[in-house]
């Protein structure tokens, strides 16, 4: 079964988070889940059915005097199942480093949440021929902090940095041959590539989920700005159901 995550980044209000959660409706065959700001994992404790919980990032610590931080077990606490670690904005502007990315998913799946670990590459080194090498040394470090049976129990995200937000989602046959070639390093150093969940993020929206869904090795989708959208939402979601 194909996983859509929405990721609202740090948008939302009581009141527009209300509207939205109004418009969402259970769509059988497909696993959804939003991931959401902190505070609105309260709000979220009532939600509709099916519908499953995410944070956005997590602390690599799990206790004490590290002011702003939230943990993983208080993650845990709220029914939040996910948790998306590495998204490119936190590497790009909160300077997450790819030790730090293997080191927050180390501290989600130790209280027993699954990370959703982002990686990709930006336009210049798409340009420069260096994707795989960008997300090889992106997974290497987190292989490293995970070891390969523990790599084999987070969903991955492939999301090409130029692709985010900025309504160019990638072709068909990019996203195809980058996921194959994901799926490729991962069994070459021992994790069950073929558990591991990869979802492609980067403009999906209505109208061209279900080119993207049908891709092979894409086990499912993040989706930023049409999953505050709820029409644009559950279309996505129908898209992925087999
Ligand atoms: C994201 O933020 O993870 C994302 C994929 O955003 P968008 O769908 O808006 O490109």
């Amino acid at each position: 079964m194909k996983l859509v995550a929405g990721n609202w980044k740090m948008n939302g209000s009581l009141a527009a988070n209300r509207a939205l959660l109004g418009g969402l409706a259970e769509v059988s065959g497909v696993e959804v889940a939003v991931c959401v700001p902190y505070p609105y994992l309260a709000q979220l404790q009532e939600r509709p059915a099916g519908l499953g919980l995410g944070a956005q990032d997590v602390s690599e610590y799990s206790a004490g005097a590290y002011t702003g931080e939230v943990s993983a077990s208080m993650l845990a606490e709220f029914g939040c199942r996910y948790v998306i670690v590495g998204h490119s904005e936190r590497r790009a502007l909160f300077a997450d480093d790819d030790a730090t990315v293997g080191r927050k998913a180390l501290s989600a799946l130790q209280a027993g949440l699954v990370p959703i670990v982002c990686v990709g590459e930006t336009l210049a080194e798409r340009e420069a021929g260096q994707v795989m090498s960008v997300l090889g040394r992106q997974l290497g470090a987190v292989l490293e902090v995970l070891g390969a049976a523990q790599l084999g129990r987070v969903v991955l995200a492939y999301e090409p940095v130029w692709a985010i937000g900025s309504g160019r989602s990638a072709s068909a046959a990019q996203v195809g041959e980058v996921h194959a070639g994901i799926r490729d390093w991962l069994g070459a150093r021992g994790v069950a590539a073929n558990a591991v969940r990869i979802l492609y993020g980067g403009s999906v929206k209505a109208d061209n989920a279900a080119e993207i869904f049908a891709v092979r090795h894409v086990d499912g989708g993040l989706i930023g700005g049409a999953s505050l959208i709820a029409p644009e939402f559950m279309a996505i979601c129908h898209a992925a159901v087999a």
